[in-house]
């Protein structure tokens, strides 16, 4: 077996209603050894979401001083005059163990992510095959106003403006076939050398080899 030497920070973005929270759901089933990040956002909790689960849900006043304080990693308004921000503290301790997490934020945090961790973050961008069905996703979700609706679309024409930052482009149309390309993008990354132990298990195979173990 080959030690890992550093969890993967893979920072899933991508239009609000392509899909993004049910991929990654879908991974994390399949993969429960993978962490994902629980962002803070001053909005409220739609139907069903749970404090902790889906967002830690806190007061501006609370964000303001969660952000003076510098607990998070990057933080962004997001739709008009919404924060999000990802705690720093969770991160650091998950990567620091050698697991891997997903950061679900907008193209603003995955940029602040890339300045600050540079390489060591993987940007994955998730786009809708069309822009009649992020409409219709967007619709069919059932959790927004229209007027909520109207700053989300807004939000998606920046996100998809940003695209060019990301490693990897994953078109959620059928949506297995999503959730294998971003299982793909997660294990080829864990395998990259600079996240692998090589050198110990070089070493350990060519000791072995000069002992003529197994002749
Ligand atoms: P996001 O997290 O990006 O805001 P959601 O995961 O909440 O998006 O998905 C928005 C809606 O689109 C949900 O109703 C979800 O079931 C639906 N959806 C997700 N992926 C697909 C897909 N590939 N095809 C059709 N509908 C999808
Ligand atoms: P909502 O959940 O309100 O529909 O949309 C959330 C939007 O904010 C998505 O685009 C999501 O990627 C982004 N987002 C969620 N959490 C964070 C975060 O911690 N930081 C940043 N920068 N964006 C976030």
């Amino acid at each position: 077996m080959i030690d890992r030497r550093q969890g993967v920070l893979l920072v899933v973005s991508g239009p609000s209603g392509v899909g993004k929270g049910t991929v990654i759901r879908r991974l994390l089933a399949a993969h429960p050894e993978v962490r994902r990040s629980v962002s803070c956002t001053t909005r409220g909790a739609r139907q069903g979401e749970q404090e902790g689960r889906d967002y830690h849900f806190v007061s501006p006043q609370r964000f303001e001083q969660m952000q003076q304080q510098g607990e998070f990693l990057e933080w962004a308004v997001v739709h008009k005059d919404l924060k999000y921000g990802t705690p720093r503290a969770p991160v650091q301790q998950v990567l620091g163990a050698g697991h891997d997490i997903v950061l679900e934020i907008d193209y603003q945090g995955a940029q602040a992510v890339r300045e600050q961790l540079g390489e060591q973050a993987v940007l994955v961008f998730i786009t809708p095959p069309s822009w009649q069905a992020l409409l219709q996703r967007l619709e069919k979700r059932h959790t927004e106003a229209p007027e909520e609706i109207a700053k989300r679309l807004d939000s998606a024409r920046r996100e998809i403006s940003n695209m060019a930052m990301y490693e990897y482009i994953i078109v959620n149309d059928q949506l297995d076939e999503a959730v294998i390309a971003l299982e793909a993008v997660l294990l080829a990354e864990r395998h990259m050398r600079k996240r692998t132990d090589w050198q110990q298990l070089q070493q350990q195979l060519l000791q072995q080899a000069e002992q003529g173990q197994g002749q």
